[in-house]
């Protein structure tokens, strides 16, 4: 089974914009996916469809076999979200921002609080856990994201532009991240405008364009052919 199926998906909007349209892709397990495209192209929705977010209009989803439309809780227990948009509480503090998130997934307490530690280490935020969400820096508020994403340990984990808006320097901090994350097992998927984002971490890309896949293969292809 691959991490994700997309099959069809078609998301109308209540205004009546289609931003998806008939589009179909898969990851396969182990990946690190681009997904890729201009602004309004429908990347940000597909997102929020395969994570229960937004509703689907129709089509199919599934992640590692489960049906993320109709069973979209236990899809999400298997998928961490880095969204375009944090949707925090800015006077919450890393540790409690990502603690309601291991809540949510129900895992106890004693755990958390372990896994947490792990994770403030593993992001060097150890000397931030304190400081309210925004009083940090775009670099270290990204990472508090990533590791709220990263919590329930998701087997993908889905990035909507993970360094919008980061400076170069901690840029190549999140890339080292995650190119460890994805050597650990971990399924990517990722938005980007950055195409040296793309040329470091990628192996798989596919290009929408106005709710539609346009090319889709390794990235080699698209390197060589242009
Ligand atoms: P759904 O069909 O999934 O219920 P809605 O049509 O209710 O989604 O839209 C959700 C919210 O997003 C609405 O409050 C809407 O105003 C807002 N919204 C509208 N246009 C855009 C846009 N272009 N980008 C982001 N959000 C938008
Ligand atoms: P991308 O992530 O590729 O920039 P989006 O998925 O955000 O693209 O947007 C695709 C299309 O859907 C755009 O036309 C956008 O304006 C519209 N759209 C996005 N979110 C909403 C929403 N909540 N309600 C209505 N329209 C939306």
């Amino acid at each position: 089974t691959p991490a994700l199926s997309v099959s069809n998906l078609r998301k109308v909007y209540r205004g009546g914009t289609v931003a998806v349209d008939d589009l179909s892709l898969a990851v396969e397990e182990g990946d690190f996916f681009g997904f890729l495209g201009p602004n309004g192209a429908g990347k940000s929705t597909t997102i929020h469809c395969i994570t229960g977010i937004a509703t689907v209009t129709s089509g199919t989803i599934k992640v590692f076999g489960i049906d993320a439309v109709k069973d979209y809780r236990k899809a999400r227990s298997l998928v961490g979200l880095s969204p375009q948009e944090f949707n925090v509480d800015v006077f919450a503090t890393p540790v409690q921002i990502v603690d309601w998130v291991g809540g949510y997934f129900g895992i106890p307490s004693a755990e958390r609080k372990k896994r947490i530690d792990e994770l403030m280490e593993r992001f060097d935020l150890t000397e931030h856990v304190k400081k309210p969400f925004r009083a940090l820096s775009g670099g270290l508020k990204r990472r508090v994201i990533l590791a709220r994403a990263l919590i329930h340990k998701p087997k993908l984990l889905i990035l909507d532009e993970p360094t919008a808006g980061v400076d170069v320097e901690l840029r190549l901090d999140l890339w080292r991240y995650l190119g460890e994350l994805n050597r650990d097992g971990t399924t990517i998927l990722l938005t980007t405008h950055y195409l040296e984002e793309v040329e470091r971490l990628c192996r798989n890309i596919a290009i929408v364009a106005k709710g539609k896949i346009v090319r889709q293969g390794p990235k080699e292809e698209f390197l060589a052919g242009g």
